[in-house]
């Protein structure tokens, strides 16, 4: 029972009894036996739903008793807002809680009067590099999904992060959740820690595979789903599942499938079946939750989530605002919301228990591997763990789909008798280690080749492989990419990072993509130079030797429609006489081709057909890449650049206010790609314009780097800039405003309120919002009335 815990604050073990905790579950108990309330380390392998939160909850709480400090690990951003919501109810307590996201080269020094710290492993490799005094001070480090250190992409950095800190603090409590994998020891073996391991689950779960007209389990059981004529089964199991009352509740459903697309497209197309099942008044509550979910953005995921909700039916993955997320997954849990379709990144954590689980894709495009590939048994027992309610269920319900026996028989090998696989370590790879040794070395992790080895010793690869030779290899080929980048310098065995060097690391780069924009822009300043020197020699004629379109370069980026049309000569490059204020050689998609060409932008790829449209426009475009372009005869190469320019037009079209419907079907995107794209090129450009600085490469570039920057993040022309700065005002409110006669944030001030609320379309909260939020002392709409005109021109 909680209240046999002695090391909690006071006061904790009441508040857990009176959430409901009236005994630990055996997997907790199996901790506290193991001491996670006594500054163990402690692995806890256990399925999911089966309390491991309050497994690590035990842990930082007895640490902060201890008068420590502790740090909680998530594998997503989007965990970090809901586990540190989580743990805010431990306020009144006197414990606080802070959470560090987003911006990666801050050092969150506000972070030191915390007692608990949530981050994600990106954020907290970030803040080691960063030296945030307060790492000395943690006692206590919880790895939430610990597994994920499989993970190719971001494994590595949670691997190097806890290595990190148990160098920092030898005595470091460890408390590593994980999903149940098949080498649990392993991990325990690497971190030192005890092992907690079950199968223990509060619910019972039923395993199954629909297949022709029933759900057959893994008990031998069936349940007769029938598929109607020209009914996919997903909406009939769905259906079936909402027509069973359990105590005068319907029963729910989460649909897991392979990308945020066919998420949004699903929950549309199953909105039909939940809509048919609403009692009044749940219809009338929908409309409310869909008018707020409206609220938060005026984007047309925003508008597409709305109408799903409406009728019953929601999408979640990782591309939705937070607020949504949360008003999707509490609406779910108040089961007013029968149906989400998540992507699998929901499994991994979010608490949205439902009766039924059902697997729908259990393939996904690889772009590693290529086509489709299966998801791992890991992955899909992670989403079956999410079937069943404890309390309201009489058991979970996880359901794989088959269109034929031989696929049923195939998903029951696969996945319903199957082990989950082992977690591998992936850190020997040379571009994990290209950012891990850089950043090792420039933090004073190590010194000498020697003890740079002996620090990668303490990782899960080393303590998996009998190979020391391999990562001496990688370790030694990525110490000579450094040294001749000029990131590191080495003298015999010892190694120092250059000033560069702690620059690339403290942002967060790649240092191959630090090199490729250092490359990248030196070019750039070069030909302007050269451009200059050119026009001073002998005018340019305008025949294309410089780039006809002097609107997209520094001295004027407003208008990037113009450098559509560009290109040939049509009126007058040079005709004014002054070639060297035309310069016109970095670019806003210069730029954002540079940074798409970086290994941290994960790229577009050419489908069938593109290769010519791109091909097309990088002859078009070609004098504004900065760098080499390669050959169209090194195919792979030239290919890859053209993918780069296909991200990059993405970019452009973004920062030229075209709508997100038409940049999806242009790019056959999601809109939560977009949103994906933006941010790490806002990142990127962001680190563009640093290196830029400290290069002193020269304020025009850093200037034109940072409205690149600027645009793109605000998703508008440089016109608009100024009005994005306002609080609630997005890419189509700014433009509309504009339309209306309204372009600074003094005019918005001071403008007429019938204007404000007809630009606004008639919503008179965001209007008194905005003009809050732009100094008004007196938003109150009462009483007017929006300017038709103003909604007229607005369109
Ligand atoms: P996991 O992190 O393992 O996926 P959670 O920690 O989210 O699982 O736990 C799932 C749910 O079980 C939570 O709502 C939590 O409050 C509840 N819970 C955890 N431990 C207990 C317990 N001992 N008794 C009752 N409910 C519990």
């Amino acid at each position: 029972k909680p209240s046999d815990v002695s090391t909690l604050p006071d006061g904790v073990p009441e508040a857990l009894e009176a959430e409901g905790i009236a005994e630990f579950y055996p997997p907790q108990a199996e901790a506290i036996e193991a001491g996670v309330a006594d500054g163990e380390s402690v692995v806890a392998s256990v399925p999911t739903a089966s309390g491991k939160t309050l497994i690590a909850e035990l842990a930082m709480l007895s640490a902060v008793q201890r008068g420590g400090k502790a740090l909680y690990i998530v594998p997503l951003r989007a965990l970090a807002s809901e586990k540190k919501t989580e743990f805010e109810r431990w306020e009144e307590f006197g414990i606080d809680v802070g959470v560090s996201t987003g911006n990666y080269q801050s050092d969150g020094e506000w972070l030191a009067s915390c007692d608990i710290i949530v981050a994600t492993s990106e954020k907290v490799d970030s803040l080691v590099r960063n030296n945030a005094p307060w790492m000395n001070d943690l006692t206590c480090v919880v790895s939430d999904e610990v597994h994920l250190v499989d993970d190719s992409g971001r494994g590595p950095t949670l691997e190097v992060t806890l290595a990190k800190l148990r160098k920092i603090n030898r005595d470091l409590q460890v408390v590593a959740l994980s999903a149940t994998v098949g080498n649990a020891d392993e991990v325990a073996e690497w971190l030192d820690a005890a092992l907690v391991q079950s199968d223990w689950r509060p619910i019972d779960l039923k395993m199954g595979v629909h297949y022709g007209n029933a759900i057959n389990f893994d008990d031998g059981s069936q349940r007769e789903v029938p598929v109607g004529r020209g009914e996919k089964p997903t909406a009939a199991l769905v259906g079936d599942a909402l027509d069973e009352e359990v105590d005068g509740k319907r029963g729910s459903s989460l649909v897991f499938v392979n990308s945020r697309r066919n998420a949004e497209a699903a929950a549309g197309r199953l909105g039909d079946v939940t809509a048919k099942r609403l009692e009044p008044d749940e219809q009338a509550e929908l409309e409310q939750l869909a008018q707020e979910i409206r609220d938060v953005s005026d984007t047309d995921t925003s508008d597409d989530l709305a109408d799903c909700v409406r009728r019953g039916a929601a999408f979640h993955h990782a591309g939705l605002a937070s607020e949504h997320r949360s008003l999707v997954e509490d609406a779910f849990r108040d089961r007013l919301i029968k149906c989400i379709c998540a992507t699998p990144t929901l499994a991994a954590g979010v608490n949205t228990p439902a009766r039924r689980v059902i697997v729908r894709d259990w393939r996904r495009y690889d772009g590693e591997f290529g086509g489709m590939q299966p998801l791992d048994v890991l992955e899909v027992h992670q989403m079956m763990g999410r079937a069943g309610r404890p309390g309201l269920d009489p058991y979970g319900e996880a359901v794989l789909i088959a269109k034929d026996r031989d696929t049923m028989d195939e998903l029951f090998e696969r996945y319903v008798w199957a082990e989950p696989e082992a977690v591998r370590s992936k850190l020997a790879a040379e571009p994990a280690l290209r950012t891990h040794v850089l950043a090792t070395v420039a933090s004073g992790f190590a010194t000498t080749r020697e003890g740079l080895l002996a620090f990668l010793d303490r990782t899960l690869y080393a303590s998996q492989t009998d190979d020391d030779a391999r990562l001496a290899d990688v370790t030694d080929r990525v110490l000579d990419y450094l040294a001749a980048n000029d990131f590191l310098e080495r003298d015999g065995d010892s190694l120092q990072a250059t000033s560069i060097g702690h620059t690339v690391s403290r942002l967060y780069l790649d240092p191959m993509s630090a090199a490729e924009i250092v490359d990248g822009l030196r070019e750039g300043v070069e030909s302007a130079d050269d451009a200059v020197s050119a026009s001073r020699r002998s005018r340019p004629s305008g025949d294309g030797e410089v780039p006809a379109d002097a609107d997209a370069g520094f001295a004027s980026a407003s208008d990037l429609v113009s450098a559509d049309e560009g290109g040939d000569g049509d009126d007058d490059a040079g005709d004014d006489g002054d070639a060297a204020d035309d310069g016109p050689t970095v670019t806003p998609l210069g730029l954002y081709h540079l940074v798409a060409r970086t290994p941290d932008m994960y790229q577009l790829y050419l489908k069938s057909g593109d290769r010519q449209t791109y091909e097309e426009q990088f002859y078009e475009r070609e004098t504004e890449f900065l760098g080499h372009a390669p050959s169209e005869f090194d195919d792979v190469a030239f290919e890859d650049w053209l993918a780069a320019l296909k991200t990059a037009r993405l970019l452009e079209d973004w920062a030229s206010e075209l709508d997100e419907d038409t940049i999806t079907e242009r790019y056959g995107v999601g809109p939560g790609d977009i949103r994906g794209k933006v941010d790490t090129a806002e990142w990127l450009l962001g680190a563009a314009e640093q290196l830029a600085t400290e290069l002193d490469l020269g304020g025009d570039v850093v200037t034109a780097v940072r409205r690149a920057r600027k645009r793109v993040e605000d998703g508008v022309r440089e016109e608009l800039l100024e009005l994005t700065g306002v609080r609630g005002v997005g890419r189509k409110r700014a433009r509309r405003l504009f339309e209306a006669g309204i372009q600074t944030t003094t005019e918005l001030r001071d403008a007429d309120k019938a204007v404000v609320l007809g630009a606004l379309r008639g919503r008179e909260k965001t209007a008194e919002n905005v003009l809050r939020a732009a100094g008004r002392q007196d938003p109150s709409m009462d009483g007017v009335e929006a300017d038709a005109d103003a909604s007229a021109a607005a369109g």
